[in-house]
């Protein structure tokens, strides 16, 4: 499953717990702290987020921003095939 983050902006937030209730993964909470408009602001409890962009897509205030990790380990550069006797590769 695709690892992922979400980052808020925190003083533009209002409160209205759509990304909350977007979330598939319940990652997202109110924070008990008000920001400067005076509303709990949403916060990720969570190391569970799958970068799945819910969240940002309900948030009418555009307020969050997703990031995916990107997929760890090294691509095939190149396939071998069909071979019928002993071979030396050799990558520099
Ligand atoms: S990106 Fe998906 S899993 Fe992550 S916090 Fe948003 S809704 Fe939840
Ligand atoms: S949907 Fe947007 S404005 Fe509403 S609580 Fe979530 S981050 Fe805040």
């Amino acid at each position: 499953m695709a690892k992922g983050t979400v980052k808020f902006e925190v003083e533009t937030c209002k409160g209205c717990e759509l990304c909350i209730e977007a979330c598939p993964q319940g990652s997202i909470e109110l924070s008990p702290h008000l920001n400067k408009q005076g509303y709990h602001y949403a916060v990720l409890v969570k190391d569970n987020c799958t970068g799945c962009v819910n969240c940002a897509l309900v948030c009418p205030d555009a307020v969050i921003t997703v990031y995916r990790e990107k997929k760890k380990g090294k691509t095939p550069v190149a396939t071998i095939s069909n071979v019928k006797q002993d071979i030396t590769v050799t990558v520099s």
